[in-house]
């Protein structure tokens, strides 16, 4: 087989529709994928947020966060219960679109207790037309490995308990998934909540990690669960705070979250960026061209009264949280959720720490790799950490594929000057290994990168060369790279006639 063929595989990958048509995945990068939830009350696009909307009445009505453009929200059907509240929820909150409702869980970690059945939320969300509800669980929260696995078994009960009242109607039902840091209660809670077989699943206990900003445990949750749930359900995340992990989220394979961060932090006078957040008296400019920011100063907004300050910052909060949606989901569109992440993630140590875990998230990104977006346009490698990215992965598989029968192999390093074998590969950032012939086609051609010095280049090369070619002979002409495979146990030949 010539090696460029296997590149032709690129346009027979099958056509990206998901069943059932609850959810229908349009376009997918690394385990993100830009989607249509299809409810009683319309299509939600996601990757999505759903800002909460307040019982007891927040900055933000249901119709202000609506016509900031949000398809979907989410409000707390355990405590419209409480309040005696009987209308429909759309009707209820004023907002007009996709309406989610939470069960009371978040109370029951909160509390302890809620003083209601799981029958009794279920029924109450079906009566109110919730359109995805969820049934009524016990978060794990940051725990002990005793209590967090009575958790996953009360939620467990309750899940198997709410088939039979779930059954039909209008709603989607979500379950959550308990369990948190401890991987083997979630996936046994994953393992049951599959087999249920329910519309949508929520990782139930990520808003202790995140305020505590242990993204990379949060992310490898993400991760866990969504390579265990069947890819035409969406997974949603609970309590998802702030516009500069959710590039991270989506990437680790979350499709939809909800936050309330946009009011909390209205509330203590901090202004959101997309990569943090300040208070707004240490700002002397606004970063920001929304129309609250294009009509205040700093100094206005500190003179408005204190309700209404809350209630400009909460719409400017949500005005970032949205533009970092739309950026999300074009870069989904565009095969470069890679490049967003990375450059979110280049914005605080935890979120960076947070990306480190994308290295070993190889298997799930190759799995749903679709390379059609990137074959075509370019690519940006920051650094050797970028050549995680499922492309490069993929052109080494090809690589490794080539080289698998040759028992000798011909090494010329890309900073070696002097005269080259035909037959020989080239060494070198960020392709690792490559035919010369492939240095000039996809998926290497299409890297933009800053070159590095022969010592940088060694190093990298140090890192991944020694596992291509394990049991393999290797000539070259350049003493620097004999001198480094020789110590790395490589049998390796220094000959500088090629021919
Ligand atoms: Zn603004």
């Amino acid at each position: 087989m010539l090696f460029s063929d296997s590149y032709q595989n690129i346009y027979k990958m099958p056509p990206l529709v998901s069943v059932p048509e609850t959810f229908v995945t349009r376009v997918k990068d690394l385990m993100g994928r830009l989607g249509e939830l299809r409810t009683a009350s319309g299509v939600a696009t996601t990757p999505c947020l759903l800002p909460v909307i307040s019982v007891s009445g927040g900055p933000l009505s249901g119709s202000d966060i609506r016509g900031l453009g949000f398809e979907f929200a989410i409000t707390n059907a355990y405590l419209w219960m409480k309040s005696g509240n009987q209308k429909d929820i759309h009707e209820a909150t004023g907002f007009k679109g996709v309406m989610m409702t939470d069960s009371g869980g978040y109370q029951v970690l909160v509390y302890g207790s809620v003083g209601t059945t799981n029958r009794e939320v279920i029924e109450y969300q079906k009566k109110i037309h919730s359109d995805v509800a969820v049934i009524l669980d016990r978060p794990t929260g940051l725990t002990s490995y005793k209590e967090a696995k009575l958790t996953v078994e009360q939620t467990i009960r309750s899940e198997e308990e709410a088939k039979s009242l779930i059954a039909d109607g209008r709603t989607l039902w979500v379950a959550p998934i308990q369990g948190g840091v401890y991987q083997d209660l979630m996936a046994s809670m994953l393992k049951k909540a599959v087999e249920l077989d329910y519309d949508i699943y929520a990782l139930g206990s990520p808003t202790p990690l995140m305020e505590r900003h242990r993204y990379a445990e949060l992310l490898d949750m993400i991760y866990f669960a969504r390579m265990r749930i069947p890819y035409e359900k969406p997974l949603h995340l609970f309590g998802a705070g702030h516009p500069s992990m959710f590039s991270l989220a989506v990437a680790a394979g979350a499709d939809s979250f909800d936050s309330a961060a946009y009011a909390l932090f209205a509330k203590q006078d901090r202004y959101m960026t997309s990569f943090g957040s300040e208070k707004l008296d240490n700002i002397k400019e606004l970063p920001c061209s929304c129309p609250v920011c294009s009509r205040y100063t700093v100094r206005e907004l500190m003179q408005l009264p204190k309700k209404e300050r809350e209630r400009q910052l909460a719409l400017h909060n949500l005005y970032v949280s949205m533009a970092e949606i739309k950026e999300i989901r074009n870069a989904i569109r565009e095969g470069r959720l890679w490049d967003l992440v990375e450059s979110r993630a280049r914005g605080s140590p935890e979120l960076w720490q947070a990306f480190l875990r994308f290295k070993e998230y190889g298997e799930g990104f190759m799995e749903h790799a679709d390379f059609r977006k990137t074959f075509g346009r370019g690519m940006n490698l920051i650094d050797a950490l970028s050549t995680d990215r499922p492309e490069l992965k993929w052109h080494l598989e090809k690589v490794k594929e080539l080289t698998s029968a040759a028992q000798v192999v011909e090494l010329v390093p890309r900073w070696y000057k002097g005269k080259r074998a035909s037959k020989a590969f080239l060494a070198g950032y960020p392709f690792v290994l490559a035919p010369y012939e492939l240095v000039d086609v996809y998926p290497v051609s299409y890297m933009k990168y800053a070159r590095m010095t022969p010592e940088e280049e060694l190093a990298f090369l140090e890192q991944r060369l020694p596992t291509l070619l394990q049991g393999k002979k290797v000539i070259t002409p350049d003493p620097l790279l004999a001198g480094m495979l020789g110590r790395m146990g490589i049998d390796c030949e220094l000959r500088q006639d090629q021919t």
